[in-house]
């Protein structure tokens, strides 16, 4: 891959792949973690092995929606980050916590409900890393 200095239209859609089940990028992202067939344990990026009992671990879609556990705009960033952004917590239905970025962010409030949707996370060195972000859900009140 060509890359220059300037140059910020190189794309890095790795994570989507890694995160978000192929076949729903196009329509409905999905995300993807694994669910243990033996304790329940579901786990977030997905993983071979159940941490808590080392069964093999089952590939398990999860919600595409969960709710704002809480948020923070950052006024200073790492490289890669253009601030301000806001970051937060969203607890998914299926008992998982996801630390996230957050895109569409004027009118946030714990406890909104939130989708999840894909988006420029970060860019490093002119690259844009493509990830799974949530924003608040259609709809929601
Ligand atoms: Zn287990």
């Amino acid at each position: 891959m060509n890359s220059t200095e300037s140059n910020t239209t190189d794309v890095d859609e790795s994570r989507l792949e890694k995160y978000f089940d192929p076949d729903t990028l196009d329509t409905e992202p999905t995300l993807v973690g694994s669910e243990c067939p033996e304790c329940g344990t579901i786990q977030f990026p997905s993983r071979e092995r159940c941490p808590e009992c080392f069964e093999t671990m089952q590939r398990r879609a999860l919600s595409r929606t969960g709710t704002l556990y809480t948020y923070a705009t950052v006024g200073m960033g790492p490289s890669g980050f253009s601030p301000p952004y806001t970051i937060g917590y969203v607890d998914l239905p299926d008992g998982i916590r996801l630390f996230t970025t957050i895109t569409d962010d004027e009118e946030l409030e714990i406890g909104r409900e939130m989708e999840v949707t894909t988006g420029t996370v970060s860019v490093d060195d002119g690259v844009a890393i493509k990830g799974y972000q949530f924003r608040p859900a259609e709809g929601d009140v």
